[in-house]
């Protein structure tokens, strides 16, 4: 039996235990240095070297290619539904494929910086399908095509980046690969910039992760913050001011745990066998539980599901916690249940939450 329950939550998430381990024991003393790491000056040499660090090791686990700067950010998604535009869009136009309430959200902030406009949207089907590229009604000029790549809250998932190019479009593609990075390889070759909040699949909220090409720095408007602005960030290495250190920190554990697993190659099998055990049992057990997601457009990270009765839903979750199996409940806008299943739930923690729904199901059908 596991030491904790398992933990099923959105973001903030739950963190490999070994991490965790090892941040307890480094607490108040890291390498002998004398102080912990939350106590050190982020310019000192023992966090230049922890910085250095995670940020090689993220760029070995993506394959990041040379001419794309890693920037350790704060704000997290929300702020860079801001920042992005304020950097890329000098002011023209953005086309935003709404597939979920990110994208969203991404389209109304963007509205404030910029002429956005949603050129495909799954809001006809309440964001349970991907409206296929070929149908993207992309703007000539365009400064760039927002995607978000990964639906946390209605559990969709691209399979693929769009290949812009392909679609006849020169706009480089920005992503919000928030809740699935290092779940999966990315194809650089399609992106320009791709952010990520830290507090799903990488560590503590707080940090934000950037990811951009050279060529789109540079051209920030004249209100954006010069902390905000990518091309002074990336000037100083992500120190133009005081970055995130501890969450930084804890994602340097993190990345050192995702190779010593094996990887992002790794961690998709996992993700591959752990989703479909999940959507394997959601599909058969007789109609007492339902994903709505197109089977093609579902997500290995994010798993929305419904009672077909939804008055057992209460019971459902105080059973669930009593079986270890924490924070199932579906977002606000959604209802019903949702489990999220990052590189850092085991299959074992899968398979526990499918057996307690196989056994609810049998009590309460
Ligand atoms: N984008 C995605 C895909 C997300 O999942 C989230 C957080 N749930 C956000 C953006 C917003 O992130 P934050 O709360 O860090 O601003």
């Amino acid at each position: 039996t596991p030491l904790r329950p398992y933990n099923f939550s959105a973001g903030p998430a739950v963190l490999p235990e070994a991490v965790l381990r090892t941040a307890a024991a480094e607490m108040l003393d890291w390498h002998g240095s004398g102080m912990g790491v939350m106590e050190m000056s982020h310019r000192g040499k023992e966090f230049t070297a922890i910085h250095a660090a995670a940020e090689q090791d993220l760029r070995d686990l993506l394959a990041v290619p040379a001419n794309f700067r890693i920037l350790f950010m704060q704000g997290g998604g929300l702020g860079e539904n801001a920042i992005v535009p304020m950097n890329l869009s000098r002011g023209g136009m953005v086309d935003v494929v709404v597939t979920g309430s990110w994208s969203k959200k991404s389209l109304k902030e963007a509205g404030r910086y910029a002429d956005a406009l949603a050129v495909a949207s799954n809001e006809a089907d309440h964001h349970t399908s991907l409206p296929a590229p070929a149908t993207w009604a992309l703007r000539d000029g365009a400064a760039y095509v927002h995607v978000c790549s990964n639906e946390t809250i209605d559990g969709v998932e691209m399979g693929e980046l769009p290949d812009l190019a392909a679609l006849g479009s020169r706009a480089p593609l920005v992503v919000d690969c928030s809740s699935h990075i290092l779940s999966r390889t990315i194809d650089w070759s399609r992106v320009g910039l791709a952010f990520a909040g830290a507090q799903k699949n990488i560590g503590p909220a707080g940090v934000t992760l950037v990811f951009v090409r050279e060529d789109l720095l540079g051209h920030a408007l004249s209100i954006c913050p010069s902390a905000f602005d990518y091309k002074t960030v990336a000037d100083n290495g992500s120190m133009f001011n005081t970055p995130p250190t501890y969450g930084i920190y804890i994602a340097g554990l993190v990345f050192q745990w995702l190779k010593s697993q094996g990887g992002v190659a790794e961690m998709e099998r996992r993700a591959i066998a752990k989703a479909d055990l999940l959507y394997g049992y959601l599909d058969n057990n007789g109609g007492f539980y339902r994903n709505r997601v197109a089977t093609q457009a579902r997500s290995r990270m994010n798993v929305p599901f419904f009672l077909a009765d939804d008055a057992l839903n209460d019971a459902f979750l105080s059973g669930a916690k009593d079986a270890g199996l924490l924070q199932l409940k579906g977002h606000k806008s959604v209802g019903g249940m949702r489990a999220s299943i990052y590189n850092a739930m085991p299959l074992e923690g899968v398979q526990a939450l499918v057996n307690y729904m196989q056994d609810f199901a049998r009590r309460h059908g």
